[in-house]
């Protein structure tokens, strides 16, 4: 999970990080308010989930309230490579006399913790990283022993920091680390990290990835979800216990347990088709849990022929064909349009084909195996082969 620069931000400050006073809005008036709040001079910067936001305009300095209100005005709503800004970050502007990056991410060829650091920060590191690799300081961490204060000290004259600021280089990489292992991030990345010309060590950016099987572990974390950048559709599955992820297809997929969706995927795929999304009902799907997996499949426009493949164990083949019958009583004329090919297999399967033959869905066929519905739906998604 992705956060936005301010919410990395406000984890950093809980670790002792150095960060400037700011306020997160939504409207230009807000922001205004919000300038005259910190003080100016202050920046205004685009809260999107991807990087580079400087060199697309979507970080400007304002030294008073008109500059302020026209800065916000011209970055909300703006497309950042795909990105609309719906959200500013608005903080007192800082003083900079130079800029290093700093980085704690999970080095996992080598299972440890990786530090990194450099003094040419502020710019694209992966371009430091290939033009001037001795300029990028990578050193591992001891997972038991974590980062210790000497290593950090290490690290920072390595890199060749100012003299004057290793000590509070290091206090900053330590902050990280702490970030990093605490918040059970999988990456926590300043650039730039700034000193100021009162040699003060400050991240002046914040990027955050938060592991997700973690967050159970960290409730108020959970709030930090940027629900406004996640696929609407990820998000109700999600709320509803349904394991769905978009793909760029046409074919929807529905199976129960993630090891028969991911074949499915894959047979389909060999079958010339493409398919919509992954979505695991799970085990023990009742007629319900089907239906909201009709519903939520059918969200996607993209969507051309949906693949039903439920091969019965605890879930029982009966209840599946109730809950697709009960979603197609439910849903509209355009969903009723959608072919549907439908392979039921293990307990109960006779009970279910016969529960769908006897309901004379006029857009559901119905395949034995796994093959089979895969070259059906194929056919069907191709506009082919509709009277089977
Ligand atoms: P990014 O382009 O998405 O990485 O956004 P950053 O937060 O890193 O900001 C981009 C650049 O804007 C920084 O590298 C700084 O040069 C500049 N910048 C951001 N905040 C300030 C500030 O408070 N004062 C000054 N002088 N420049 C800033
Ligand atoms: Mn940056």
């Amino acid at each position: 999970m992705d956060l936005l620069e301010y919410q990395g931000k406000q984890l950093f400050a809980r670790h002792g990080l150095r960060v400037s006073p700011g306020r997160a809005v939504t409207t230009v008036e807000d922001a205004v308010a919000a300038a005259e709040e910190v003080g100016f001079p202050v920046v205004i910067k685009a809260q999107v989930l991807i990087g580079g936001r400087g060199k697309a305009g979507g970080v400007k300095l304002a030294a008073d309230a008109d500059e302020a209100r026209e800065h916000a005005r011209n970055i909300l709503g703006m497309d950042i490579r795909g990105h609309i800004v719906r959200k500013l970050w608005v903080e007192h502007a800082s003083d900079i006399a130079a800029e290093y990056y700093a980085a704690v991410l999970l080095d996992r060829s080598a299972k440890k913790p990786l530090v990194m650091f450099s003094v040419e920060g502020g710019v694209d590191i992966e371009e430091v990283a290939e033009r001037t690799p001795e300029k990028l300081i990578r050193r591992h961490v001891d997972p038991l022993q974590g980062l210790t204060r000497e290593q950090a000290v290490e690290i920072a004259t390595a890199g060749a920091a100012d003299a004057d600021v290793v000590e509070g280089v290091a206090d900053a990489l330590l902050a990280l680390y702490e970030v990093w292992l605490e918040e059970d991030a999988t990456l926590a990345e300043i650039n730039p990290l700034i000193v100021t010309p009162e040699r003060e060590v400050k991240a002046l950016d914040a990027k955050v990835s938060l592991d997700g099987n973690a967050l159970y572990r960290h409730p108020d974390s959970d709030t930090l979800s940027d629900s406004e950048n996640e696929d609407p559709i990820e998000r109700r599955a999600k709320e509803q216990g349904l394991q769905y992820v978009k793909l760029d297809g046409d074919i929807g997929i529905l199976g129960n347990g993630a090891g028969l969706v991911m074949s499915t995927l894959d047979v389909v795929a060999g079958a010339g088709g493409r398919p919509a999304n992954f979505l695991d009902a799970g085990g023990g799907s009742d007629a319900e849990k089907v239906k909201q997996a009709v519903e939520l499949i059918l969200e996607n426009d993209a969507i051309k022929a949906v693949l039903f493949n439920i091969f019965g164990g605890i879930t029982r083949c009966d209840e599946v064909a109730r809950g697709l019958i009960a979603a197609f009583a439910d849903i509209g004329e355009s969903g009723r349009s959608i072919p549907f090919v439908v392979r039921l297999d293990g307990t109960n399967d006779l009970e279910g084909r016969r529960l769908l033959a006897d309901a004379h869905l006029p857009n559901v066929y119905t395949a034995k195996t796994m093959n089979e519905a895969a070259e059906k739906v194929v056919a069907l998604a191709a506009g082919v082969g509709a009277a089977a």
